[in-house]
């Protein structure tokens, strides 16, 4: 039986964050989006906060480092765990603002990517690490099998070559998991992941991104020149296994886009809550008794995108329920991002048109939060990608059968 039910425990962290998200994290919305490329520098005494949180217990494992699985507590067979307290967590920091939950030093998608993969030592050596994820290149995006980064063993190292794009934190993170591949020839079979940390020797940051939205977080270009790793920063095996090792590196997403997903459940929430108000002060109320095309358009509208809301939320909850009990979630976890992701987009700018010309302005968060929900829907995995990923699933089709 599925129970998407929050432990009391985890209503408190949960609370704990909107708390934050509220206080801190909104507050300063405006100014990084204004100021695109300037460090958050008040996110290092709350990562300090959220790190202290999660040594304490209070935190249950929630964040980036709260996908792993197989270390939950109890072996019930039904439980709510980390997974759960992360997307909880994450939707709370996110009605707070996308762009700096982005920049939150150590709670990059590269540490979710370690969390999902890493040893026991590659987890200890690497706590407390912020790390990026580096797939996406000039000629490779949706595609990540055609990746043409190498890794080539040398001695007791691998030697990286190749350009990343796009990769989120890329400069202020303290390293990057990259996807690299340990022999063209080989196909996807041959793709690993390797943690490169800041300051190896061929690795260097060639460009920021300027961009519609989370202009809090910065997006950087990556060059790796002869960049020399030890092959203890391989995550996972280095066995070229068949499809079964791709495979592997691609259930990081299983565990990332419950993530995304959250962040877009958190984001079309605090544009729906802006929007309630301003319909209430215009005397607009939406009636839950009533059908919608016995209420004022704008009424109707409300009612339909808050349904769409509920929707991705529950879908967010079930993908992080199905993780938190072991079990295979990658259609739950592609349905979840492409539900959530597209929702906060139409939600987000028909709030805009419902606000009118204040939705369009400053004066408001709308339009921020108009521009920043796009982005939900692209990286991760597009809308198009999650939808081609629900229907193999749905209809027991592999990549090569269905493209
Ligand atoms: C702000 C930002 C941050 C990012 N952060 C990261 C990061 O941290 N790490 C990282 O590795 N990458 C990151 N990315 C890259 C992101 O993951 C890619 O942009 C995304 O995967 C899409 O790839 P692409 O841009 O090459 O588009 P393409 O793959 O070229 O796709 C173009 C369009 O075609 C559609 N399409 C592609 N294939 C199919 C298909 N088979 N069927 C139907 N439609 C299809 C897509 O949905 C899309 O609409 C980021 C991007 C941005 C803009």
């Amino acid at each position: 039986m599925i129970n998407l039910e929050p432990t009391k425990k985890m209503w408190a962290f949960v609370n704990q964050a909107h708390q934050v998200a509220a206080e801190f994290v909104r507050p300063l919305s405006r100014k990084y989006d204004l100021a695109e490329h300037a460090y958050p520098k008040e996110l290092d005494m709350l990562a300090s906060i959220v790190d202290g949180l999660g040594e304490s217990g209070q935190g249950q494992g929630a964040g980036a480092k709260g996908v792993r699985r197989g270390d939950n507590g109890d072996d019930s067979g039904i439980r709510n765990g980390s997974n759960m307290a992360s997307v909880l967590s994450i939707m709370e920091m996110c009605w707070g603002d996308v762009g700096l939950l982005l920049s939150m030093p150590r709670q990059g998608l590269g540490n979710s990517a370690i969390a999902s993969v890493a040893d026991d030592e590659q987890l200890e050596r690497l706590d407390g690490v912020w790390a990026g994820m580096a797939i996406t290149e000039p000629g490779c995006g949706s595609d990540s099998a055609a990746i043409q980064t190498t890794a080539e063993v040398d001695g007791d190292d691998y030697v990286i070559n190749g350009e990343k794009i796009f990769v989120t934190a890329g400069d202020r993170c303290d390293a990057v998991v990259v996807w690299a591949s340990l022999d063209r020839s080989k196909g996807r079979a041959a793709i690993k992941s390797f943690v490169v940390e800041k300051g190896t020797p061929g690795m260097r940051v060639e460009r920021l991104d300027h961009k519609l939205g989370i202009r809090a977080s910065d997006t950087a270009t990556i060059v790796f020149d002869n960049c020399r790793v030890p092959r203890a920063n391989l995550l996972g095996s280095p066995e070229v296994e068949g499809d079964q090792g791709f495979a592997g590196v691609m259930q990081t997403f299983d565990n990332t886009r419950p993530l995304v997903a959250a962040m877009a459940v958190g984001c079309g929430r605090a544009a729906l809550e802006v929007t309630r108000d301003m319909l209430h002060d215009a005397g607009v109320e939406p009636d839950y008794d009533r059908p919608p095309h016995l209420q004022l358009g704008a009424a109707a509208t409300y009612l339909a995108m808050e349904a769409d809301w509920e929707a991705a939320y529950l879908l967010t909850l079930e993908a992080a329920w199905i993780a938190d009990n072991g079990k295979p979630n990658s259609l739950q976890a592609s349905m979840a991002k492409a539900k959530a992701a597209r929702t906060a987009n139409d939600v987000t700018l028909r709030c805009v048109e419902l606000a009118g010309s204040v939705g369009y302005s400053e004066h408001e968060l709308l339009e921020k939060w108009a521009r920043d929900s796009k982005i939900l829907d692209i990286f991760e995995g597009t809308q198009q990608i999650q939808q081609l990923i629900t229907a193999r699933r749905l209809l027991d089709l592999s990549s090569t059968e269905l493209r």
